[in-house]
């Protein structure tokens, strides 16, 4: 057996139950064994930033920016080695495995930068001779609670922002996907954060994520997953009275009009739809054509989609993984089964494929011939699984891209100005994209979305102070 990868306590590497990190492209592929916390071991990696928190909040601006600095130059030096690594357990292409790394490497040096650019504001009072500052202090211990789909780049955006505005930090990773949360760890700990700041409990959502949920010490909870999983962080929270935040599932809309640039509206949809092996919170699962493009757009896109080479996520040419799991796959092979079942017709894949290593493959499904109304369009797959939905005219689209409990991204392949201006107005998503995919965003800005799909203020960009910061108000007289 591997060397047993440990939980990060306190500063203190703490081993207990391995658990084995298999390969989704080779199931006889073990990557890794990594530890499993316990209740206990939870409970001491809380204690251990409430200790730490005093001391880390009043740290200085520098101490916190050459920790996150030397994080970003390490990770972006590592790109290809843990890129991957990436993909070794999660199944992305290597280019997507690399390019989520060097995502979350902009991301440390973004927030090292904000380190240095923290503010308040200062007004005069409405009573002469008194003077009002406003100004953004550390929530305190933070839990950190990730999914497994992007290990890197989620863990990335939570973990920065939380350092750079003085919080400590336990952090749970997804149970399947350990391995890139464990380096990114152990890269911020040799970074020189002290004891306590930065705490590693990988294990099981019911043992170690229950514990957090249920711990009075735990100020702030961020959270990225299921509906289910959130209802319960939220609920849990509010019994604790603690601040928390939610980016959950999503069942998010491409639009594609007459006027579309048709090979624009085939690359947009593929990508959106089926890379990352449809296992993106803002993967595009409906797609809503107009009638006048719609047997041209059909045609090409199902081209494109069984000619997508599906294969080992590290081998040359590959452009779909895996699928990360058993249990995912089944939930994928369910959904398309319940797509037949409900009158949509399979025009494209959906097949369990045979390679020349054992892993959980399957050729992207496309299915016409839908309705809004199917569970195919209506429930989250999060697999490489999509529909496409014929439509009247644009107003048609629109009420059909906005007819769900979802919004978290919604896309439109349009040259009209008059309609992609209307869309951007009048969407119901958090994030909207114009002739982009719907999936791909920049590390620099917000990223949320609306409705059922998230609570609480925006990720990432300066927007993120929003979550890791309390605002305070003081109010001194001039004597
Ligand atoms: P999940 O809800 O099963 O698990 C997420 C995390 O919660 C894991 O770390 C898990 O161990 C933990 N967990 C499970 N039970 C828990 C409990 N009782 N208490 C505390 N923690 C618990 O989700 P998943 O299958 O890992 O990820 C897929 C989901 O994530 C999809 O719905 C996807 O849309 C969503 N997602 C959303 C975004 C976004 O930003 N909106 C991004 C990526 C993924």
């Amino acid at each position: 057996m591997s060397e047993l990868h440990k939980n990060l306590i306190d500063g203190e590497w703490v081993g207990g139950e391995a658990a084995e990190n298999i390969n989704p492209s080779n199931t006889n592929d073990v990557i890794g064994t990594f530890a499993r916390a316990t209740a206990e071991d939870t409970k001491n990696a809380i204690a251990a930033a409430k200790a730490a928190f005093p001391a880390w909040s009043r740290s200085g601006i520098l101490e916190r920016h050459a920790v996150l600095r030397k994080a970003a130059d390490e990770i972006l030096a590592r790109k290809e080695e843990l890129g991957k690594l990436l993909s070794r357990e999660e199944g992305k292409t290597l280019p997507e495995g690399i390019g989520e790394v060097t995502r979350a490497g902009q991301i440390f040096d973004f927030f090292a930068g904000e380190a240095l650019r923290l503010a308040g504001e200062i007004l005069p009072s409405v009573r002469p001779g008194v003077g009002v500052e406003i100004t953004r202090e550390a929530v305190g211990v933070v839990g950190i609670i990730t999914p497994w789909n992007f290990p890197i780049a989620i863990p990335a955006w939570k973990i920065a922002p939380a350092l750079c505005y003085g919080n400590t930090i336990v952090f749970k990773p997804a149970d399947l996907v350990p391995a890139s949360s464990w380096a990114i760890v152990d890269i911020l700990h040799r970074a020189g954060l002290p004891k306590g700041v930065l705490n590693l409990v990988m294990g099981r959502g019911s043992v170690v994520g229950q514990t957090m949920l249920e711990s009075k010490d735990v100020n702030a909870l961020t959270f990225t997953g299921s509906v289910g999983t959130g209802k319960k962080v939220a609920q849990a929270s509010i019994d604790v009275g603690r601040k928390f935040q939610l980016e959950m599932g999503g069942k998010n809309p491409t639009i594609v009009l007459d006027d579309a640039d048709l090979k624009v509206a085939v690359e947009s949809v593929a990508q959106s739809a089926f890379f990352s092996t449809g296992q993106r919170c803002t993967a595009s699962s409906r797609v809503i054509v107009t009638e006048g493009i719609h047997d041209k757009f059909v045609e090409a896109l199902s081209e494109r989609v069984r000619n997508l080479k599906v294969g080992d996520a590290l081998a040359k040419g590959t452009e779909i993984g895996p699928v990360v799991d058993p249990s995912q796959l089944k939930q994928d092979t369910d959904y398309i089964e319940i797509g037949k079942s409900e009158g949509a017709k399979l025009v494209a894949g959906g097949d369990l494929l045979k390679l020349d290593t054992p892993g959980h493959y399957l050729q992207p499904a496309l299915f016409v011939e839908a309705t809004n109304q199917m569970r195919i369009s209506r429930e989250e797959i999060f697999g490489p699984v999509a529909s496409v939905i014929r439509v009247k005219d644009y107003e048609e689209a629109l009420a059909t891209a906005n007819d769900t409990e979802f919004g978290l991204s919604a896309g439109i392949v349009t040259t009209s100005l008059k309609y992609a201006t209307h869309f951007k107005r009048n969407s119901e998503a958090g994030m909207v994209m114009v002739n982009v995919p719907t999936a791909g965003v920049d590390f620099h800005v917000p990223f949320g979305g609306r409705k059922g799909s998230s609570y609480g203020p925006r990720e990432q960009g300066k927007y993120a102070s929003e979550f890791f910061t309390v605002v305070k108000t003081a109010y001194t007289a001039a004597g």
